[in-house]
């Protein structure tokens, strides 16, 4: 029997890996400047966590997670999403008390089980950043910033910011009660928002629906119930992207599915991406370390899904150059020549040249065509004649110019040419740091 991949999930293949470490690299690379540490955590948890963290009135907990019973009989879920884990391994390691603030970013494999549609994964990739230890609105603002900062880097265009605040627990509740009594004669809401309005009726203005849509357009804002303190750290976090030169938009309506968020929310969006268009989500969650069990820790983070930027990218070509073709292919023209090919390889690349050495003696010809196959940029040939003169034969596939050289020189001589290759733009894997 065939065994195929399970559903909604995919390999990533060497082709596209290489777009996947680019991505990766990037991210690293703006986290860094930015002073985010990475922290790895493992992709199972304690059930509870998630149900603890994320709330267990959200499409995620009730639904949506890969939860088993261990041999021990302990309850365990693949992570749905990365913040309830980092926010927990930070309580663990009590890394809040060496005082102050921490920055920490993620990235790796998260795990849900939705109904597969088009660019919707069961297994998926997220990375995101959590900043803990401030209720400084400047912080609100950096992670915003960081967020679109780290797309500019990527290369993405048509992005727009959308920035909300739905105020504190004290503020909110005001609010919710407003809503219930406005919506709850409506019973032409859909199943899901008649199932909000018990339990968190603010997230039906997050629903997808048309008919949702029409029938909460003129609900009030959030905005406008929001406290003092709230009002006042909303417009501070404005105020310093407008300093900093961030564009964004306010919309009252944006909510975000989990139940952690207070005050700030926000999410960069993709015009280009249709329905599904956010390419990152986050907000402020100051009650979340307490909840997880710690002690009382605000946070503001974000998270930001990577098939879709791989997909946007793509779109944009960015990866139209991406290869992984070897500077310096070998053929090796005799049987008794072989382990000295291979050693000659070696050597090459321990000075640092990416190099296919031959593992199959066969002829000139069929080698040739392998190397042109692999799109190598030289070959370096050893023959018997030129061998015994301590020589070999370097070839450029470009053009087919040939030189022998001398074969204590033939690293050096490929270099060299390397660098004068005006055309010759840097290989993308070589900007890999
Ligand atoms: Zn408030
Ligand atoms: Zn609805």
């Amino acid at each position: 029997m065939k065994i195929s991949a399970p559903r909604g999930t995919f390999d990533i293949l060497p082709e596209e890996a290489l777009r996947w470490r680019w991505l990766e690299a990037a991210i690293r690379r703006v986290f860094d400047y930015y002073g985010y540490q990475e922290i790895r955590t493992p992709v199972f948890e304690h059930t509870e966590l998630f149900q603890r963290g994320i709330g267990e009135t959200t499409d995620i907990v009730e639904k949506e997670m890969y939860t088993f019973n261990d041999k021990g009989g302990r309850s365990l879920t693949l992570r749905p999403e990365g913040t309830a884990p980092v926010v927990r391994s930070y309580v663990e390691h009590k890394l809040y008390s060496k005082g102050g603030i921490t920055k920490l970013f993620y990235m790796g494999p998260m795990f849900r089980q939705e109904r597969p549609q088009a660019g919707r994964f069961r297994q998926f990739h997220q990375f995101g950043v959590e900043l803990l230890g401030t209720e400084s609105p400047l912080a609100d603002a950096e992670v915003i910033t960081v967020a679109v900062e780290l797309y500019k880097e990527l290369g993405l265009t048509d992005l727009e910011v959308l920035v909300n605040s739905i105020g504190c627990p004290a503020c909110r509740k005001k609010y919710q009660e407003d809503l219930f009594s406005r919506l709850s004669s409506l019973q032409e809401l859909c199943e899901s928002c008649l199932r909000r309005l018990e339990k968190n009726p603010m997230r039906i203005l997050d629903c997808k629906n048309p008919r949702c849509r029409e029938l909460t357009k003129d609900v009030p804002a959030v905005t406008d119930y929001l406290c003092p303190a709230c009002r006042d750290h909303l417009e501070k976090t404005l105020s310093f992207l407008d300093k900093a030169g961030i564009d964004y938009r306010l919309e009252p309506r944006l909510v975000r599915g989990f139940d952690y968020y207070t005050r700030t929310v926000f999410e960069v969006i993709n015009a280009g991406l249709g329905a599904q268009n956010a390419v990152c989500g986050g907000g402020r969650y100051d009650h979340l370390v307490e909840e997880i069990g710690g002690p009382p820790m605000p946070g503001v983070g974000f998270a930001s899904g990577m098939e879709r930027l791989i997909l946007t990218l793509e779109q944009q070509g960015k990866f139209a150059g991406f290869s992984s073709a070897p500077q310096v292919a070998f053929a090796v023209l005799d049987e008794t020549l072989a382990a000295d090919g291979f050693a000659l390889a070696t050597r090459l690349r321990r000075e640092g040249l990416t190099v296919e050495a031959c593992l199959e003696v066969k002829s000139l010809k069929a080698q040739m065509r392998a190397a042109g196959k692999l799109q190598a940029k030289f070959v370096v040939i050893l023959g018997e004649d030129e061998w015994k003169d301590g020589q070999v034969s370097v070839r450029r596939m470009a053009d087919g110019e040939q030189w022998r050289v001398d074969r204590e020189e033939v690293c050096r001589f490929i270099k060299d040419l390397l660098d004068r290759d005006s055309s010759g733009r840097e290989q993308e894997r070589g900007s890999f740091s």
